[in-house]
């Protein structure tokens, strides 16, 4: 069986309907299924399922796909472990992958070494002491696997029993050691170790963090970038804070893995930080596939405050919606936590847009009267807005800069490319697009009924729409009656694949009488036609008048009759 075929038998083998169940309650919608879209914020169910082509489509957020498409985008996990999931669940079995082995033996190693520095945090009580002393409850370590790199440790010999055949070089790969004069060392000891989890929940590298009394490397260590662990890509509490990310559509990013934990035990469970580096682009777009709004919650101090002016501009580059907030009058989360536990959820509720943030923090020194403070205000805004590709939101923030300084500074908008809206043209082009619905409905009943009969048809002129009108004569002459056959007539074209699913997806009303619905659309249709006849014909007739052309006159006249005595029947049966 080749990948195609898989997927196809585990497309065979499940429904999306029960896929889709288990994430997302659904409710029957006349042939579909609806339910509250999970990767938006809605209040009205704007989330479609149609069992009848396997596919699910947001008409909201414009969100569509098929249960792979579904499942990745909900487990945040890539193509290859949704096929091993789905193919799980559907009981194929998947011929062999040709995964790296040598990655695998890699995440088997940190696997390992979670589990020996776990075991020995138990095991030594001045470790324990200090995790406790320092505020992390026993689920916190449950949940996070936090261990202990002893003074003395034994790694190595842990590794060496539990595992097979593993070359020096592996180890050294793995980051966890050390070449030393030929000899194999450890990387870290006397540390408090933080399991760093991919956004799929493997441990692919660790935060050691000193114990008071060792003075031996910075106070955080992290593992090396391996083959297996990119600090770049990754975030502290990707893996752990992502159901809530997407629950709550919103990320909180802080500046360090304790913080994140503190904030977990505090309640605060979207909320992730970088791996000691700043904050990166990359990391930004991995956490964006969770949400889009992004609320940077950095120490009160200058530093921080600088990373919140980098970090704006990473994420407006992005297209994100960035947030801000502060812990003052506390230096960072963690002493706000242990000083005022309930602070952190309000400051979160009242969370500002980042832009006001940044802008209100730095006139607050300013006299905007004065010309060199205005040179300066102006310089610094424009530096920010060069990097707000949405024009949108590049107007709102013009807006703010009038709202917050009560000064206009005229920061012209017409050099910035429009990214966001030609996105949101592709995707959610059909979604507020209400012409031709009549033409869709008609489609939508023929394509449910089997019926082919030829009072069903209608003569393919009554399409005001070429693109709908192609895609009738294409369905007619087929002779296809089964959803999924006509669906697969228009996969090669895009845009009629977009509108095949619109009209699919919409077809939450059909009542079981379908031909009555027919009959009287089929006469709707027609009188839409003889009035778009009727119009153009008037105009024409204009023309004639203008050209006093009275031959042409008598003949457009004698259709303009012809028309309106046609509409008359139309209108009356
Ligand atoms: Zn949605």
């Amino acid at each position: 069986m080749d990948d195609s075929n898989q997927i196809e038998e585990i497309k065979n083998r499940l429904d999306i309907a029960q896929v889709v169940e288990k994430y997302v309650p659904l409710r029957q919608a006349g042939k579909n299924y609806s339910g509250l879209c999970p990767f938006h914020h809605e209040k009205t169910p704007s989330f479609i399922v149609s069992p009848d082509i396997q596919r699910y489509k947001c008409f909201g957020c414009g969100e569509t796909g098929d249960i792979f498409n579904f499942v990745q985008k909900i487990e945040n996990i890539d193509f290859p472990e949704a096929l091993e999931k789905l193919a799980k669940e559907a009981g194929v079995e998947l011929k062999k992958q040709n995964k790296n082995p040598k990655y695998s033996k890699l995440e088997e190693i940190n696997y390992l070494a979670t589990k020996y520095y776990y075991k020995e945090l138990k095991n030594d009580a001045t470790a324990s002491n200090y995790i406790k002393q320092r505020g992390f409850n026993q689920e916190s370590i449950k949940q996070f696997g936090l261990g202990y790199a002893p003074r003395y440790p034994k790694l190595l010999e842990y590794i060496t029993k539990n595992s097979s055949k593993l070359s020096n070089q592996e180890l050294i790969d793995s980051g966890l050691f050390v070449n030393k004069e030929g000899k194999i060392r450890e990387k870290f000891y006397d540390r408090i170790m933080f399991p760093i989890r991919s956004t799929k929940g493997s441990v692919i590298g660790f935060t050691g963090r000193v114990l008071p009394g060792n003075d031996y490397g910075p106070k955080y260590m992290n593992s090396p970038d391996t083959q297996i662990f990119h600090k770049k890509d990754n975030l502290f509490g990707q893996y752990e804070s992502r159901q809530e990310i997407r629950k709550l559509d919103l990320a909180i990013l802080c500046e360090g893995s304790p913080e994140v934990i503190f904030a977990h035990q505090n309640g605060i469970k979207n909320i992730v930080a970088p791996l000691g580096t700043g904050l990166t682009k990359e990391q930004l777009q991995n956490l964006s596939k969770l949400s889009k709004n992004i609320l940077f919650f950095f120490n009160s101090d200058t530093a921080g405050q600088a990373a919140v002016v980098k970090a704006f501009k990473l994420a407006s580059e992005l297209n994100l919606y960035p947030y801000a907030a502060t812990p003052v009058p506390y230096k960072d989360i963690d002493e706000m936590i242990q000083k005022e536990p309930g602070k952190m959820e309000k400051l979160i509720e009242q969370k500002q847009e980042a832009f006001s943030y940044i802008f209100s923090n730095f006139i607050i020194d300013k006299d905007l009267s004065e010309l060199s403070d205005l040179t300066n205000t102006k310089n610094f805004v424009k530096d920010l807005l060069s990097h707000v590709s949405d024009q949108i939101l590049h107007n709102h923030y013009n807006d703010k800069i009038k709202q917050i300084g009560k000064i206009d500074l005229g920061i012209s908008v017409s050099a910035i490319p429009d990214s966001t809206f030609s996105r949101k043209n592709t995707k959610g082009l059909l979604v507020k697009d209400n012409i031709c619905l009549l033409e869709k409905t008609y489609l939508q009943l023929l394509i449910f009924s089997k019926d082919r009969s030829e009072e069903i048809f209608i003569p393919s002129r009554y399409f005001s729409s070429s693109i709908l009108g192609e895609m009738y004569l294409t369905i007619k002459h087929s002779g296809k009656t089964e959803l999924a056959d006509i669906v697969k007539l228009f996969e090669a074209d895009e845009n009629k694949k977009l509108f095949m699913e619109d009209i699919v997806f919409r077809s939450t009303e059909i009542d079981e009488d379908s031909n009555k619905q027919l009959e009287k659309l089929t006469r709707r249709l027609k009188k839409q036609y003889l009035t778009r006849q009727q119009k153009a014909l008037s105009v024409k007739i204009a023309i004639a008048e203008e050209s006093n052309s009275s031959t042409d006159m008598e003949k457009l006249l004698a259709k303009m009759q012809h028309l309106t005595k046609l509409l008359k029947k139309v209108t009356d049966d």
